[in-house]
């Protein structure tokens, strides 16, 4: 499921080659997404309008467009957005294409179908973005910031990386990796991490999120970039997906562990419970 980095890489990817440009038209498949505007409102908000800025909140990609109208895309679990050519033949499961001046097809792709494609009049806050919680690396995230979110909370440090009402963006792969880095047991309770914990845990996820964003996102099964490439920084995990392999750190096999539904990985060794 991509997260901050892989957003963050597609951002950069269209941003220059569609910043400026007109949206000319829209052809919508068969299926449409589970949260998706109507083609309607599509062509009637986008359709026609030049691209003003393109911004990411959270794992939002947020496209202002000229007349006040705000694009909402979000690539829920499987989603991709491309740009470019279409291929041929054409792919299964494209639910969108854009086309944009200068001969460009942005196209959104999503065998799952929970990715989101919302538009917003001009005026309407796009009410998803409300939900969305601090940006990690925005100045009012700052260790005495997160010590005050978590205070007298119980839930597992992990679940509490991973809620994006307080900080936006962090999925299941980089909360793990952030905790091996900051050698935290994700078990450990929120609101027991002390002030210094805090500021290890927000550096680790500073330095994990940019070396992240550098090395093009990362791939596990369906994340491409806007060009259809795939990223390099699951080249870098220490801990996702290594259950039983030796930790690179100590040489202690990598356990896993199950957290709220989701798989937790960490080293036991490197990241012991408190007592
Ligand atoms: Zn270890």
């Amino acid at each position: 499921m991509p997260e901050l980095p892989e957003v963050e890489v597609i951002r950069r990817g269209l941003a220059p080659l569609l910043e400026g440009r007109r949206f000319l038209g829209l052809e919508v498949g068969d299926k449409r997404l589970r949260q998706q505007s109507t083609p309607e409102e599509l062509r009637r908000w986008v359709v026609g309008h030049r691209l003003v800025k393109l911004e990411r909140r959270g794992k939002y990609l947020r496209f202002d467009l000229e007349g006040g109208a705000t694009l909402l895309i979000h690539l829920g679990m499987t989603g991709r957005l491309l740009a470019g050519p279409l291929p041929t033949p054409p792919l299964p499961h494209i639910h969108l294409v854009f086309q944009v001046e200068g001969g460009i097809n942005l196209y959104f792709q999503d065998v799952r179908r929970f990715g989101q494609v919302l538009v917003f009049p001009p005026g309407v806050k796009p009410a998803p973005l409300e939900q969305v919680g601090a940006e990690p690396f925005s100045p009012e995230v700052t260790a005495a910031w997160l010590l005050a979110q978590a205070r007298g909370k119980t839930r597992p440090i992990k679940n509490f990386l991973l809620d994006a009402r307080v900080m936006a963006g962090i999925g299941n792969i980089y909360a793990c990796e952030i905790l091996f880095a900051a050698g935290l047991h994700p078990a450990t309770p929120a609101g027991r991490l002390t002030l210094k914990e805090w500021d290890r845990v927000l550096r680790q996820t500073r330095r994990i999120l940019k070396l992240a964003i550098a090395k093009g996102g990362t791939t596990v099964s369906d994340y491409l970039n806007s060009k259809g490439e795939s990223g390099l920084f699951q080249l870098e995990l220490k801990v996702y997906g290594r259950a039983g392999e030796p930790c690179s750190r100590c040489g202690a096999p990598i356990v896993r562990l199950v957290q709220a539904g989701r798989s937790s990985f960490f080293c036991p060794a490197c990241q012991p419970e408190k007592d």
